[in-house]
């Protein structure tokens, strides 16, 4: 099996490492990672500048980019085979809910998955690198695991708990939660009196009822979460082509 594996938090992350470490022993990997912490960046592509690729000294591929870059510049100008698999993170810090919008981490796999190739998104649903080994644990054997019942490509959003291996609990096929709308900014002044803003924290949980990520996460499970990139509300696609039926009648 030959693995692509990507990050958001860059080349130098203890999660993309330990994700590394654990993967290597079982298929043949090949890391592509932003040169510095790119979280947050979403689907980002950078359209305005060219994008430079480096092998740092244990490796890895530094790309002058975003998460989505990487796997775009690994998949279209850099690597001669197709990967069978493509795998990011493991993120520093939870992507659940709306998170997995914003998410660099999410990003990497779901570039991936646009070109037909499996993908899986990893978090570790706290920050601080704590049990980071065991995270990486789980996530070999989520790689190894074969998921049959479904049609590729597929792309999973998966959250682990921060706990010692033996404390973590079953691999939980869950639904995305729901925040609510994230803090305000927090207004400063720079040093030259003019203001600034940093963007604040995401919201408080809305949605993390029984069956969410937020769920299974705080119940000491793995959360894996089946993801699609349509966008089409169909409920009021079939509502507004209703109306529009009606009216043009
Ligand atoms: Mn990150």
């Amino acid at each position: 099996m030959r693995i692509l594996i990507s990050n958001d938090d860059g080349y130098l992350a203890p999660g993309i490492e330990a994700l590394a470490s654990a993967l290597a022993p079982v298929a043949d990997i090949v890391v592509f990672a932003p040169d510095s912490n790119r979280s947050g960046a979403s689907n980002s592509l950078s359209l305005d500048r060219p994008l430079s690729v480096q092998q740092a000294a244990n490796g890895f591929y530094v790309v002058n980019g975003t998460p989505t870059d990487c796997v775009h510049v690994a998949l279209t100008g850099v690597l001669d085979y197709r990967p069978d698999l493509i795998v990011s993170g493991i993120n520093n810090g939870p992507n659940m809910g709306d998170d997995t919008l914003y998410s660099g981490t999410v990003a990497a796999a779901t570039e991936g998955y646009l070109f037909g190739i499996p993908a899986i998104a990893f978090s570790q649903a706290e920050h601080g690198w704590a049990h980071i080994d065991a995270a990486a644990r789980v996530a070999r054997d989520i790689v190894l695991r074969r998921f049959d019942e479904l049609r590729s490509p597929w792309l999973f959003n998966v959250n682990i708990p921060n706990l010692p291996y033996e404390q973590i609990g079953a691999l939980t096929p869950t639904r995305l939660g729901r925040r609510h709308q994230a803090e305000p900014v927090i207004r400063a002044l720079d040093p030259r009196g003019r203001p600034i803003f940093w963007i604040g924290p995401p919201g408080a949980t809305r949605d993390a009822g029984e069956g969410t990520d937020f769920y299974a996460v705080a119940n000491g499970n793995i959360s894996i979460t089946p993801l699609q990139v349509d966008l089409t509300h169909r409920d009021q696609l079939q509502a507004m082509s209703k109306a529009q039926s009606r009216g043009s009648a």
